[in-house]
């Protein structure tokens, strides 16, 4: 049919109304939309498209670095520091070469003090009489030996302290309570300072024959050396941890405890030992340990395994002398 038009989709059938129709209506509607929109209220942009407009957001994280201030060049000229004198009246030590070895006679002790009644072999063997005790002191004295300690020794070795000109060690093992009746007097009659490796046990107990707290305590503060034996007299190879840690760290804080002072060498029980033992003496923080295998020359190699010269009960004068000279 001519004058008809169907557009495709939208099915409006326009093209029917008559001219004025096909005239009016678009005007009207041009007219009532111009009138709508005239009306609206003016809306801001961000409200129509509120996305458009960045938010802030809640977990926005604040910058952390400040910024740099820009430095402000100052007129004021920099003062040239005072150069600090040096002080010229104290010497500074010079560290050495560490000498390869040391030669230190460590004279080894047990009793000394009278023989009881039927002391058997072994007892006079280690028994020293008290007059020989002293006549060895006067020696040593007039002989122009100096009395040091381990902690002598292990300075001398590891950082290059210097010793005297004729060093010499006094060990007394076991603790027994001649080293306070008789040792510790007759010392400070010389001037000489004595090691003494103690247990702890006969202590805790108040044995009679051992040297108790009290009397440690007061050779510590007159200048002794009380250094750990264990806490027992025991031999301390193929032991458990446990055991090796309650004998040899157990002294060292048994006496630390008591003296107030560090404990810092071991004396291996009976001179027996095996790797665990000088593991955990190391481990235990001691800076050495002593044998009772014979020898004068120490190394950084042997400090856990340092060897002494047994002074016997038969030892005589002249004996004695060929031991400490090396003779
Ligand atoms: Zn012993």
């Amino acid at each position: 049919m001519p004058g008809t038009a169907e557009v495709p989709g939208t099915c409006i059938r326009v093209m029917r109304a008559p001219w004025l129709t096909r005239f009016l209506f678009p005007v009207g509607m041009l007219a009532v939309v111009t009138l709508f929109v005239a009306r609206m209220p003016v809306v801001p942009l961000a409200q129509v498209f509120p996305t458009l407009t960045p938010s802030p957001s809640a977990t926005a994280v604040p910058p952390t670095s400040t910024p740099t201030p820009t430095p402000v060049p100052t007129s004021t000229p920099t003062p040239t520091p005072t150069p600090v004198p040096t002080p010229t009246l104290i010497p500074t030590p010079t560290p050495g070469p560490l000498p390869d070895f040391a030669e230190v006679p460590i004279l080894m002790y047990h009793y000394v003090e009278d023989l009881p009644p039927h002391a058997d072999r072994i007892r006079r063997d280690l028994t020293v009489r008290p007059e020989m005790f002293e006549a060895q002191l006067q020696y040593l004295a007039q002989a122009g030996y100096q009395t040091i300690t381990l902690t002598d020794l292990y300075l001398h070795l590891t950082e290059g302290r210097p010793l005297p000109e004729k060093p010499v060690i006094l060990t007394f093992d076991d603790g027994y309570r001649d080293a306070y009746t008789v040792v510790f007097p007759l010392l400070q009659k010389y001037g000489f300072v004595g090691t003494f490796f103690v247990l702890a046990t006969p202590a805790d107990y108040g044995s009679p024959r051992y040297l108790d707290w009290g009397m440690m305590k007061e050779m510590a503060d007159a200048g002794m050396e009380i250094q750990g034996h264990g806490r027992d007299h025991v031999d301390l190879r193929g032991r458990s941890y446990e055991f090796l840690v309650y004998q040899i760290l157990g002294i060292k804080e048994a006496v630390e405890y008591h003296t107030g002072r560090p404990v810092r060498f071991f004396c291996y029980p009976s001179g027996h030992y095996d790797a665990s033992v000088i593991a955990v003496v190391r481990s235990a923080g001691y800076w050495g340990a002593v044998t009772t295998a014979y020898g004068r020359i120490h190394t950084r190699e042997n400090l856990y395994t340092l060897q002494r010269i047994r002074i016997r009960g038969s030892d005589t004068l002249e004996s004695f002398i060929a031991k400490v000279e090396g003779r």
